[in-house]
This record gives C-alpha cells, sequence and structure tokens, in this order.
C-alpha cells in the first residue's frame, strides 16, 4: 500500500533534501546552532566595573548538600524550592575591573568537571577580553570547579601574564605531601582525584603565586575573610569601592535552598564538616545583619542578591533586581 504523504510533508521533506545537498557546511551549522541566553551580567560597585560571567553549570544531586538530613527533610525542602532530586548548580566567575587592573575570582571548571562547564574564556572573548588581559586571579580554593580553568588543553597557563592569590592555609594544605581528606565521605578514588588537581592547577602557579595569611588586603580593593571548613583554607572575599561593598562568599553556601535554609545541614565534600557549618552561620549572620551585598558561586546566575533571616531559621536569597543598563 502507498503510504499516504500530506503536501506540506513533501515540501518540507523535499526543501530539506536540496538544503542539504547544495548549501555549504558552515552555512547549515549557523542553522542549527543553539540560540544561548546572556552569559554574563554587567553591574557598577562604586568606582568598578563588575561582570558575573557564566562558566557553565554542574548537575549535583541534591542529597550530597544534605548529608546529615534526612531523605525526608530534603524532599521537603525541595518540594518547597520547586527543586528536582538533581540540581543543575551554576558556576558564576567574577570578573572586576578596578579601572586599573582586571581581577578575576576563581577560574571555573576548565576541562576538569563537566562538559556543560569551563566555558569562562569563551564568555570573556565575547566580552572581548583576552586571557592575556587579566592581572591577578583570587583563588577561593582548590577544588576542580575553581581551578581547573588556570590550565588550557596543553596544561600550559590560561592567564599567563596573571598574579595568582590564595590563602596560604589551603595552599599549604594541598602542597603537602600527606593530604588528609578522611572526613570527606566519598570513595577513595575520588579524593585522589581532588588531591592530584589541587596539586597540578596549585604546581602549575607556583612561581606566579602569593599566599595570604590572615584577613587582609590583598590587592587594592579585595580583602581576605577566612572561611575554613569547606576547605582548610577556603577565602571569602570582601570587594570594596568607595562606599559600596559586596561579599564573594565562595563555597561558604552551595544552594539558596537547601544550605541557606539549613547551614547546618552538612555537603559531603566539607573537609572539616562541623567548622563549615560554623563558618557557614557566622558569615550569613554577618551578612544578613548588615544588609550586605553578596555573591554567590553556586547560586542562580548572575549570583547577586541579599540576605534576610527565615522565621523558622536560616535565611532567604533575595537576588537583586535584573538591571538593564550597567
Ligand atoms: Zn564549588
Amino acid at each position: 500500500m502507498k503510504a499516504k504523504v500530506s503536501r506540506r510533508t513533501f515540501l518540507t521533506s523535499a526543501i530539506g533534501a536540496a538544503i542539504a545537498a547544495t548549501v555549504p557546511f558552515a552555512w547549515k551549522s549557523r542553522v542549527v546552532a543553539r540560540q544561548n541566553n546572556a552569559q554574563f551580567y554587567r553591574f557598577k560597585l562604586g568606582d568598578f566595573q563588575m561582570t558575573s560571567i557564566g562558566d557553565g553549570v554542574l548537575n549535583v544531586p541534591a542529597k550530597v548538600f544534605a548529608g546529615n538530613a534526612s531523605p525526608a527533610q530534603l524532599s521537603e525542602v525541595l518540594q518547597q524550592g520547586f527543586q528536582s532530586e538533581m540540581l543543575t548548580l551554576n558556576c558564576n566567575i567574577l570578573l572586576v575591573d578596578t579601572g586599573t587592573q582586571k581581577v578575576l575570582i576563581d577560574s571555573g571548571s576548565g576541562l576538569l568537571t563537566d562538559p556543560t562547564a569551563g566555558k569562562l574564556i569563551g564568555n570573556l572573548q565575547t566580552l572581548q577580553i583576552q586571557p592575556t588581559d587579566i592581572d591577578a586571579i583570587i583563588i577561593t580554593h582548590a577544588h576542580a570547579d575553581h581551578v581547573g580553568g588556570l590550565l588550557d588543553k596543553s596544561g600550559a597557563l590560561a592567564f599567563p601574564q596573571a598574579r595568582y592569590y590564595i590563602s596560604k592555609a589551603e595552599y599549604d594544605f594541598w602542597t603537602n605531601p600527606d593530604v588528609d581528606l578522611s572526613n570527606i565521605q566519598v570513595d577513595e578514588k575520588t579524593k585522589q582525584q581532588f588531591i592530584s588537581i589541587a596539586k597540578k592547577c596549585l604546581g602549575a602557579i607556583q612561581e606566579k603565586v602569593t599566599p595570604i595569611e590572615g584577613e587582609r588586603e590583598i590587592l587594592p580593593g579585595f580583602y581576605a575573610i577566612p572561611a575554613p571548613g569547606h576547605t582548610a583554607g577556603q577565602l571569602a572575599i570582601r570587594v570594596v569601592s568607595g562606599d559600596a561593598s559586596m561579599v564573594h562568599t565562595a563555597d561558604v553556601v552551595h544552594t539558596h535552598t537547601i544550605n541557606l535554609w539549613n547551614p547546618s545541614w552538612q555537603p559531603i565534600f566539607d573537609a572539616t564538616p562541623d567548622q563549615a557549618a560554623t563558618t557557614r552561620q557566622e558569615i550569613l549572620s554577618a551578612i544578613a545583619s548588615k544588609r550586605q551585598l553578596m555573591y554567590a558561586y553556586h547560586f542562580p546566575f548572575p549570583g547577586i542578591g541579599y540576605l534576610r533571616p527565615r522565621s523558622r531559621g536560616g535565611f532567604e536569597w533575595e537576588p537583586v533586581r535584573w538591571q538593564f543598563e550597567s
């Protein structure tokens, strides 16, 4: 029996076949190219020109952020937060142009995590910023999604002109021959990956790195806030220009629901979980009580907002309104 072919189906397939046979490859690839939304967001902080840049996303099971909560407690939070058991975590890179220097806070994943991340350099190029334009990189901690982008695919420095800043505690922890990850609830193979990635990335910058001790100015306008627990020497960073300031919270808190509503719930990859929970409570309380502008590395893009205390405990995220002019 003859297949019934409508006039529209016939025309569509005939046109498709004709296009496939005649158009050059480059034109065809443009036809099927994805139409993406914005990967960067510009705003002002005092005299500083700020840009939040998307490094992409990581897909992570929600339960890894709630190691000490029951499945019922977690599913109640996910239900209230309109989230599923698989979370999509953004990786937000802060670029600060002070007028004299271009400073990045962290470098994203590079090639070291998922193909859904590692988009920083491409997005910088969209902003017409070359890797050689970056003067300084402040590293909050040495996990793959924060330091992976320091290296290009050949293993060379992706930002060859930059100076690097990291806490001395963090640098010493990972470069020590005997790295202790005994409190992290991941398998031995994953622990070894954590260690080898940190050693590789920190080894590559050893000639250009300045270790930071205590709560001090790193560069003009950038102040270290020790935030240990997630890793041994994690830093949060206060950025100040004139009367304006913002705190970059690194991985003090990972999600705007699970760990913000319940700061005592422990991500399974916190190096010292009790210390991380104390740090989280202290830093988030200070931000909320001062009504301080906050920048969150893993919150929904662009990751800028405020905290208010919740009546049930923990904190509520209030993202800033999208500004159409920077
Ligand atoms: Zn992270």
